[in-house]
């Protein structure tokens, strides 16, 4: 008997911080997980950001609320992070998710599906469903030859780095290693709706805009847009604070596209990966493309090689942008496809 008056007391208590933290920042509390961090964007719009720190997440995703159907964006590239989101967006939504959008048809923001699917409808491009179809098993073949050893070599070096060393490492350390426990469940899952242009989704409360965009980061990309809200769910159209993956896109389509998108003047802009951002960040995008582009015309014109371009060290304004090692593949890229013009 005492011992339920005690605890009768602590549940009191408990209730009365709650109750006071809850006056104090105006909003409940998030659920979490230990793959992302839910961030509340607007009333019933919540980005889900990765966690560097050994999440499984690996890209960003989205929970959108239109009143009457809930949407995600992007469910992450392991199954178990997306089963946590999944979790999440009904929690917050009170009802099933209804589709699920895949702004970018790599395996870090598609691998997922198969936790949404078929409750849920995939959308995505006409060439994201192909990309998915074509890369699927060769990827995951790939990934079961290399995964084990990159993380036996990235676990190594966590012994000794610390730092933006370290922060870089650990958020790959992750990324090997949920690809190695999802092996066993894996299934591909391609989106069962298509699009090629634009498409909008009317709600109860909201209404979403989604423009297929054409070729930029791959040839599939897609954003998905609230213009009431004015937030925008990227992809990895966007790379925040982050170098971005050039080797599978077109860097000048990519920075015409972004261009256009700046002209719908978003307030929030969520990337495919790195924090939450705002136009600001879709201007540094657009001039991390230009100054490498730059960079790279010049070193053609004077006639170097491509092992050459590729060791020009990182300009000083993008030097504390994470994912260090897509840099020289840019400028690879780059080189490349302004060779290719150039024939
Ligand atoms: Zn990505």
């Amino acid at each position: 008997m005492k011992l339920f008056k005690e605890n009768r007391q602590s549940v009191i208590t408990i209730l009365a911080i709650s109750m006071s933290f809850f006056q104090l920042t105006g909003q409940s509390v998030l659920p979490e997980s230990r793959h992302y961090k839910l961030e509340k964007l607007a009333e019933g719009v919540y980005a889900a950001i990765h966690n560097d720190y050994g999440g499984y997440a690996i890209c960003n995703a989205g929970i959108i609320d239109l009143g009457d159907k809930t949407i995600i964006t992007d469910p992450f590239m392991s199954p178990s992070a997306a089963r946590d989101l999944k979790q999440h967006a009904e929690a917050l939504t009170g009802r099933p998710v209804s589709m699920v959008l895949n702004l970018d048809p790599h395996s870090d923001h598609t691998r997922g599906n198969q936790v949404f699917f078929p409750d849920a409808d995939i959308i995505g491009t006409v060439n994201a469903r192909r990309i998915i179809e074509d890369t699927f098993q060769s990827t995951v073949d790939d990934d079961k030859l290399t995964a084990p050893a990159e993380l036996e070599k990235i676990t190594e070096q966590l012994k000794e780095v610390s730092g933006d060393e370290r922060a870089e490492l650990m958020m790959w350390y992750g990324y090997h290693k949920a690809k190695i426990e999802s092996f066993e469940e894996l299934k591909m899952v391609p989106p069962n709706i298509t699009i090629t242009d634009t498409m909008v989704i009317y709600g109860s409360e909201r209404s979403l805009i989604v423009f297929a965009t054409g070729i930029g980061h791959t040839a599939g990309d897609m954003v998905a847009y609230l213009p009431e809200e004015s937030i925008i769910f990227m992809g990895d159209l966007l790379f925040n604070e982050r170098h971005p993956y050039m080797g599978d896109g077109d860097p000048e389509s990519w920075r015409n596209t972004l261009n256009k998108i700046v002209l719908l003047k978003p307030e929030t802009a969520v990337p495919g990966h790195g924090p939450v951002g705002d136009i600001n960040s879709i201007h540094s995008l657009i001039e991390y493309i230009e100054i490498l582009t730059d960079m790279v015309e010049q070193e053609i014109e004077k006639g170097a090689v491509e092992k050459k371009i590729v060791e020009l060290p990182v300009p000083e304004k993008f030097e504390n942008w994470l994912f260090g090692q897509f840099y020289q593949s840019s400028l690879q890229t780059l080189y490349r496809k302004l060779k290719e013009k150039a024939r």
